[in-house]
């Protein structure tokens, strides 16, 4: 049994103790947030571990300092991997700058990407490019139902035009892109309607 005089230090050992078993790991960041600049401070840097589970390989990973956004394990961290990352992240920027609509996401990309196994979507060559299908500077934005992998070639070709006025590429891969994206969009209320 422990002595009634408890130290500073394990008064405040008891007290994480208690927090890591009574709080889901994953409120760990709110509470840290909560301590900060309060008299309770020193409690939160030992809890600064929190647990997370990769997007891609399923792992459980620690997440020890911020952010505490990150999806992936350092295993799944491939250049090729931080190079859509940044891609994504470039793009979203872009499309702000116009006030067009930026929420697409790393996950989501990855599965377009996936989709498309990695190549041209209108030729099927390795594909170099995110290209939004209609332009930013046409009001599109960079989401999943707008943004598609293409090669240098076809990108040129498509030339910042909107879909129904592009004649440098053919027609048909026109349509079959245009089904995939309107795929990939939220069912639209007045669409339902038509339905019911
Ligand atoms: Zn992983
Ligand atoms: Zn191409």
């Amino acid at each position: 049994m422990r002595g009634s005089i408890l130290t500073y230090g394990e008064k405040l050992d008891e007290l994480r103790e208690i927090i890591v078993r009574t709080i889901a790991p994953e409120k760990i960041p709110l509470l840290l947030e909560e301590l900060a600049g309060t008299d309770w401070q020193a409690l939160a840097l030992p809890l600064q571990i929190y647990w997370q589970k990769c997007i891609f390989c399923q792992t459980s990973f620690r997440l020890t300092k911020p952010p505490w956004t990150k999806l992936y394990c350092s295993l799944c961290a491939t250049d090729a991997f931080k190079r859509e990352v940044s891609r994504v992240a470039t793009q979203c920027t872009r499309a702000r700058c116009f006030d067009h609509q930026a929420t697409l996401t790393i996950k989501e990309w990855l599965e377009t990407l996936d989709y498309f196994e990695r190549k041209c979507a209108y030729c099927g060559d390795p594909f170099s490019d995110m290209d939004h299908f209609i332009p930013i500077t046409q009001q599109g934005g960079t989401t999943k139902d707008n943004c598609i992998p293409t090669c240098h070639r076809c990108n040129a070709l498509k030339d910042n035009l909107h879909p129904n006025e592009v004649t440098r590429l053919p027609r048909k891969d026109i349509e079959r892109v245009a089904n995939y994206l309107s795929s990939k969009r939220a069912p639209d209320l007045s669409d339902l309607a038509e339905h019911l």
